[in-house]
């Protein structure tokens, strides 16, 4: 691969296609696969990353926000898109870029059946979220007939689906709390589908929990993290491709006197004589300033170098004593050489976090193959 010449985002869709597959391979054929394509591809592309998604074959998309889903829609994407957390003032677009909202409150289902009754539609597929225990977006058990009133007094509107969210699923010490986040799905959906003589698609399952709990992967499955290559636990990264590396180059080199300061607010104080190299990034690209202090390192010609002193907006520093390199040589922050879980882990975060932070500043590279 060519080194590179300024700080880039490499988005690398064979490594996606590995990990599709390989996600795939952990579950049924019939159960169905949803990309969850939000906060532009957990930071890559998002209409890169579900072009190459829809060629394979994915069954549904989603995302958090309704312009995400527009942009989707524009970028040619003609599958299902799941719109998780809509807002009322959005229900007129939904309809217009066909996008499928989740209906998570009564409130949100009241206003959308008024939306697509004033929209004159018919059987406007929609999917219900149940709150199972994460206690963060979706209807209480109890609020099952509320819900059957409302839908069985329209013709707007039909349930597609019906969809909870595990709360830990990648946590094996929160078994038991999931195991009975199951069985809470279980029993609330089958109600529902009950009473409205007809059987919606269930899905419950995000990454963890397609590895963790095979036996709740039901009509579909949710998975984002796994698709850019974390599965949160050791064992499966070692099974998955990360598909973005932020690379950089070294800006400038200078040699320090010990007691010498670097950056803002003299932060790093030099113990030694040392050599330290600044790269074209900061805290505005995305690599906030938890990151600085010496948490966390960068990778330089096969050697770790820590960051050193406070990030700031558009550079950082770092400690290259003893490291043979020169001005305009390749940095890699994280990638397929090195984890962005262990990068984050380092500063207290976890991979989430750092990749969906990286800016849109950051030069984004598709590689093909
Ligand atoms: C973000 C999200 C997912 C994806 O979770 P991963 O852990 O990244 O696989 C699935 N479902 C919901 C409701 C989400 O918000």
């Amino acid at each position: 691969m060519a080194k590179t010449h300024e700080t880039i985002l490499e988005i690398n869709l064979k490594s996606l296609e590995h990990n599709f597959n390989y996600l795939r391979s952990k579950i049924s054929g019939n159960t169905k696969i949803m990309g969850v394509v939000k906060a532009f591809a957990y930071g890559s592309d998002s209409v890169k990353i579900a072009q190459k998604l829809q060629d394979l074959g994915i069954d549904f998309f989603a995302v958090a926000y309704t312009h995400e889903g527009i942009s989707l829609r524009k970028g040619g994407i003609s599958k299902p898109i799941l719109v998780l957390h809509p807002q009322s003032a959005n229900f007129e677009e939904i309809i217009q870029h066909c996008l499928t909202p989740s209906i998570y409150s009564k409130y949100v289902l009241k206003h959308f059946i008024a939306s697509a009754e004033a929209h004159k539609q018919k059987h406007y597929p929609i999917h219900l979220k149940l709150n199972t225990g994460l206690n963060r977006l979706g209807f209480d058990p109890d609020e099952v007939n509320y819900i059957l009133t409302q839908l069985n007094d329209t013709k707007s509107v039909k349930i597609e689906g019906i969809f909870s969210h595990l709360a830990a699923s990648e946590d094996p010490g929160e078994k038991d709390f999931t195991i009975q986040q199951i069985e809470t799905y279980k029993k609330v959906s089958q109600k529902i589908s009950e009473g409205l003589h007809y059987k919606p698609t269930q899905h419950l399952c995000n990454t963890s929990g397609i590895i963790n709990y095979p036996e709740a992967h039901f009509d579909m499955v949710r998975t984002g993290i796994g698709l850019y290559g974390f599965g949160n636990s050791a064992e499966e990264d070692k099974k998955l491709i990360p598909v973005a590396s932020l690379k950089t180059i070294i800006s400038q080199i200078h040699h320090i006197k010990k007691g010498e300061s670097v950056g803002y607010n003299r932060k790093f104080k030099a113990e030694k004589d040392s050599k330290t190299a600044t790269l074209p990034l900061g805290h505005a690209d995305g690599i906030n300033r938890i990151y600085g202090a010496q948490k966390t390192n960068v990778l330089i010609n096969g050697k770790l170098a820590p960051i050193i002193g406070n990030v700031c907006m558009d550079m950082l520093m770092i400690d290259i004593s003893g490291i043979d390199c020169k001005e305009g040589d390749e940095v890699i922050l994280f990638g397929k050489e090195k984890s962005a879980e262990e990068f984050a882990n380092n500063a207290g975060t976890i991979s989430y976090e750092l990749i969906t932070s990286i800016s849109q500043r950051v030069k984004r590279k598709i590689i093909e193959s």
